[in-house]
């Protein structure tokens, strides 16, 4: 079946009791034995089982046609659950942008436990085979990357990840499986903050984890989920699901919207670069065309006249709104620097867009008053 017809119908439960259609959330905590200590109906307590993380678990895999899915309460959990998977001593390459929780992971809770790492720039295969050890273990990749879109080619990199015996995983954040099949590219796993675009609306915090195969390495991974307890509530896993529905048709006409508005700044003159890769001009275009079904709604520019005029032009806008986080159905624009904090590598003067769903012509008008001034 197709990926459209996944996203509504897959995962899901029929409530033969009532015949009810929509789905409700299964929110107890506890399910109850029958008289010889047995579980009628397999489930026992929610944080190891509950109904709806295991239908949002089933549509996940079909999204992403893989093996097996764990589900989490942020994307920063899951991100988490993959690296306490390593073990001491073992090396972690991850990208020169990755997406800065990911990194603030890689330095304050991993490199204690001594796991180590290097952050290289991934467009740069060279790169990264000279920077593989004989204890790397794992290639964490971002693409589009977070937040200058930078895309790195999945297949190479998990070439390398066998040659290395190294797992291949993929922060496929911004492409959404609609866009990005990181498991058909040879990743072994593949990684959303389902907070961004799989929610879609803003109102829910949540990652997964989505293995090719069942193996060792994601038992670590499932048996963090139960023992260690990150699990997302059943009502958000409800909420998920719901808006999993609708994503491919989202993501489609939010992408259409980010091309129009990336025209729009490209010829600006007031913006000095833009970077989103369904521009001819991006360094990562063709390589995204390949890769990718779409270029997705992400985009980052910067102006002319530094930190202060990036500042400015955030101060303008009246439609955006000044916010971090993305994928939702509303418009939203950062000042990135300012949110990373002092170990940020972004240019002072950019700044991110998240897409949404309004009007491209609304959007652009807004952005034009909002550059005009300076
Ligand atoms: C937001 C984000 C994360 C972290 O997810 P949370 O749900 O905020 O914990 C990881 N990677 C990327 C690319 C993100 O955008």
């Amino acid at each position: 079946m197709k990926l459209e017809t996944l996203a509504v119908h897959a995962g899901r439960r029929k409530d033969s009791s009532t015949g009810a259609v929509a789905q409700s959330p299964i929110l107890s905590t506890t399910f109850e034995r029958d008289g010889d200590g047995g579980y009628p109906h397999g489930n026992v307590y929610t944080r190891a089982l509950n109904p709806g993380r295991t239908g949002l678990e089933k549509l996940l895999t079909a999204l992403e046609n893989g093996a097996a899915t764990a589900a989490f309460g942020s994307g920063s959990a899951a991100s988490l659950a993959v690296f306490q998977a390593l073990n001491p001593g073992d090396h972690v390459i991850a990208p020169d942008d990755v997406y800065h929780g990911t990194r603030t992971q890689l330095r304050e809770l991993l490199a204690r436990w001594g796991v180590e790492y290097s952050l290289i720039d991934l467009t740069d295969l060279d790169a990264v085979r000279a920077a593989v050890t004989p204890k790397t273990r794992l290639i964490w990749i971002e693409t589009p990357s977070n937040p200058l879109l930078k895309v790195a080619d999945i297949e190479a990199l998990a070439a390398i990840c066998r040659q290395a015996g190294a797992v291949c995983a993929v922060d496929s954040t911004f492409a959404t499986p609609v866009l990005q099949q990181p498991l058909a590219l040879g990743a072994d796993l593949v990684m959303h903050s389902t907070t961004k675009y799989l929610g879609g609306h803003s109102d829910i915090l949540s990652g997964a984890i989505i293995t090719r195969s069942e193996d060792a390495f994601f038992q670590r991974i499932r048996d963090y989920q139960i023992m260690g307890g990150p699990v997302p509530a059943p009502f958000d896993c409800w909420l998920l699901q719901r808006s999993i529905a609708t994503l491919p048709l989202r993501i489609k006409a939010q992408s259409a919207n980010a091309q129009a508005v990336a025209e729009f700044l490209a010829g600006h003159p007031q913006v000095s670069a833009v970077h989103y890769p369904g521009l001819a001009s991006h360094p990562g275009h063709a390589l995204a065309r390949r890769q990718m079904s779409g270029f997705g709604a992400m985009l980052s520019f910067q102006v002319h006249g530094g930190n202060d005029a990036a500042a400015r032009t955030a101060a303008r806008v009246a439609l955006f709104t000044r916010a971090t986080s993305l994928g939702g159905v509303e418009s939203l624009i950062e000042h990135r620097a300012s949110v990373e904090g002092p170990f940020s590598t972004t240019p002072k003067n950019l700044l991110r867009v998240s897409v949404g769903l309004e009007h491209p012509d609304d959007l652009i008008a807004d952005l034009q008053q909002a550059l005009a001034a300076d």
